[in-house]
């Protein structure tokens, strides 16, 4: 819980005047909802998308209050930290997927599923428009209707190609398990491919060029997964052609892995260039065809054009049609993602219900500074510029539900103990009179982040969110009388109902191949090596999904210690 935050001895002390009255906010009491009426029926919550985030929203909410309903083009769950690990046969995908309705077995008689792909979201009828792949209706075709009361979008995010030509016609990708299946096969293809007869030294170094355009922790992971297949399999089985594989990350940021700590990117590319994989970076794919890819340089603007046998995209993540038609229904134009606000609702959605979490929404920047302003304005009822230390405290526990980062700082400080002991001094009595300068406590707070920063598209924001959100839905009613949110800027007077989402960062991987992984763990921590690589296994095996999927990947991993990958092509 959030303890009572405290306030420095010198701020306390100053008095001054301040002036500025309330400023209009741009949101309002977003995360507010209909109002139920008696014995009504249950509301009706939609999710859409069974990834990350939509299976930890239907995982945690209580079921049994709403009337839920699912949809998604694929009936299930994939674990996607192990794709990678799927190109190259290390793990087979049956045994990173966990179908849906066994995930959801003992909540079925509250929850319907639809395997089913939408494809428009009306936002003012508040309805979502489908259609089968499996099956047809009535009217001949797959298509059907769904109306919510509430609205759950987790759609993820697809392959963003920037619009770069000869992408979607000649790179793998590697978002979805089907394509990490393509992808093995197509290793594979060009391996056998190579050793056809008659086929020049030419054409088998073009062929067994493997190409990873993105340096990002997918493109890493990939590129080290190959170089173990090739290096631990498949120059055991083709001993004729080893001499002519080639693998090349092409990144266009100076280093690879740069959203890691730098030690780890350091680490990555020395061991990449130990191990002959080429990290040629600042350089920006421009063009595909079917036998170069042409990349610029970003010093010197010199365009190079390299041939290949098989390349994989993996350099950002786009956004999905039926969310760009959404954003333009809701005039937010021009954005990758569904701006949504601190209690993952989407913006400019006001009446309509509708929340965002995973890939496809991301939670609006702002000023925490503006916030806090604003709070102190509200506060200061008679324009004062100062404030009561109830008062102080009071303000104080609602920026610290706000922001992390404040609460945090204010901690650091040891401003809570100093308030305690000030609180004890002065006794209750004098509590009311003591007076607090506005702009000097807001100067003592300047030194937090400036900007709250955006959390990054990964699994483990999906599932802290889907996860919020349940927990919001199930306490709905508990809620509305008893608020535990921050105070409402605009649109009403009182609190918000729900505390703010806070994404609590757990650390992340970058396994680098030959047994050997980094990680970046909270309290800027970062290990590397084969330890790290063990820590890894135990970490992934105990974030499966079930008993099931932990089993097979366990002895997936055993069987590849034991006989190697696997290099059929079926
Ligand atoms: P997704 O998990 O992509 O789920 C989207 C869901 O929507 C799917 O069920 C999909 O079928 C469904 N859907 C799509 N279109 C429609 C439609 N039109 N109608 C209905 N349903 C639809 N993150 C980490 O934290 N750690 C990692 O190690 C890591 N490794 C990764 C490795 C790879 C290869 C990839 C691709 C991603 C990795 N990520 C990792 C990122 C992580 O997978 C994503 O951040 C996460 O999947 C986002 O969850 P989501 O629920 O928003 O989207």
């Amino acid at each position: 819980g959030i303890g009572r935050p405290g306030v420095s001895t010198a701020a306390l002390l100053l008095t001054a005047a301040s002036g500025g009255g309330l400023v209009a906010y741009a949101d309002s009491a977003a995360e507010s909802a209909p109002e139920p009426s008696q014995n009504a029926p249950k509301k009706k919550v939609l999710v859409l998308g069974t990834g990350w985030a939509g299976t930890s929203f239907l995982k945690n909410l209580d079921c049994s209050q709403y009337e839920v309903k699912v949809i998604s083009p694929r009936n299930y769950f994939a674990f996607t930290p192990l794709l990678p690990s799927v190109t190259c046969g290390t793990v087979e995908p049956r045994s990173i997927i966990e179908p849906i309705r066994r995930m959801f077995e003992k909540k079925s008689k509250d929850v319907t599923f639809y395997e089913a792909e939408c494809f428009k979201i009306d936002a003012s009828k508040k309805t979502v428009h489908c259609r089968s792949a499996v099956g047809t209706n009535l009217d001949g075709n797959g298509d059907f209707m769904l109306d919510y009361d509430y609205l759950v979008v987790a759609l993820g995010a697809t392959v963003n190609t920037f619009n770069t030509p000869g992408v979607l016609e000649h790179c793998d990708f590697l978002k979805e398990v089907e394509d990490a299946q393509k992808i093995r096969r197509s290793v594979i293809d060009c391996f056998e491919k190579a050793s056809l007869p008659n086929i020049s030294e030419e054409e088998k170094r073009k062929t067994l060029h493997f190409v990873v355009i993105g340096g990002g922790p997918t493109g890493v992971e990939f590129a080290a997964e190959l170089h173990d297949f090739l290096v631990e399999d498949l120059v055991k089985l083709y001993p004729a052609i080893q001499e002519f594989v080639k693998i090349t990350i092409i990144q266009s940021g100076e280093h690879i892995l740069n959203m890691f700590d730098e030690r780890i990117a350091a680490f990555a590319e020395e061991k990449f260039q130990r191990d002959g994989i080429e990290v040629a970076t600042g350089f920006r794919v421009v063009r595909v065809s079917d036998d170069l890819i042409t990349m610029k340089s970003k010093s010197v603007g010199e365009e190079v054009s390299v041939p290949y046998g098989m390349a994989v995209w993996s350099a950002g993540i786009g956004t999905r049609p039926v969310i760009m038609d959404f954003m333009q229904q809701i005039g937010q134009t021009n954005r990758r993602a569904l701006a949504t606000n601190e209690w993952l609702r989407v913006r400019e959605c006001e009446g309509v219900y509708g929340y965002a979490i995973g890939d496809c929404a991301t939670v609006s920047q702002r000023k925490i500074m503006d916030d806090i302003s604003m709070v102190f304005k509200m506060a200061d009822k008679d324009n004062s510029g100062t404030l009561t230390l109830k008062e102080i405290y009071d303000v104080l526990e609602d920026i610290c539900l706000r922001y992390p980062q404040v609460e945090l700082y204010m901690k650091s400080m040891h401003m809570l103990d100093i308030a305690d002991l000030i609180k004890g001094a002065i006794g209750d009595a004098h509590k009311e009179s003591m007076v607090v300068n506005i702009e000097e406590f807001k100067k003592a707070l300047s030194h937090v982040d400036s900007q709250v920063k955006s959390a990054p598209a990964t699994a483990q924001v999906a599932s802290q969110q889907g996860n919020y959100l349940a927990e919001c839905f199930n306490k709905m009613d508990k809620c509305k009388e008893q608020p535990e949110g921050p105070l409402r800027m605009t649109g009403g007077s009182g609190r918000h109902f729900f505390r703010p989402f806070r994404y609590k960062h757990l650390g992340q991987f970058a396994p680098l191949g030959g047994e050997q992984a980094a990680a970046e763990l909270p309290g800027d921590w970062v290990s590397m090596g084969h330890s790290t690589q063990w820590l890894w296994y135990s970490v992934y095996a105990s974030k499966q999904v079930s008993w099931r999927t932990r089993v097979l990947v366990v002895s997936d991993w055993t069987r590849r210690f034991v006989f190697g990958r696997d290099s059929s092509r079926i």
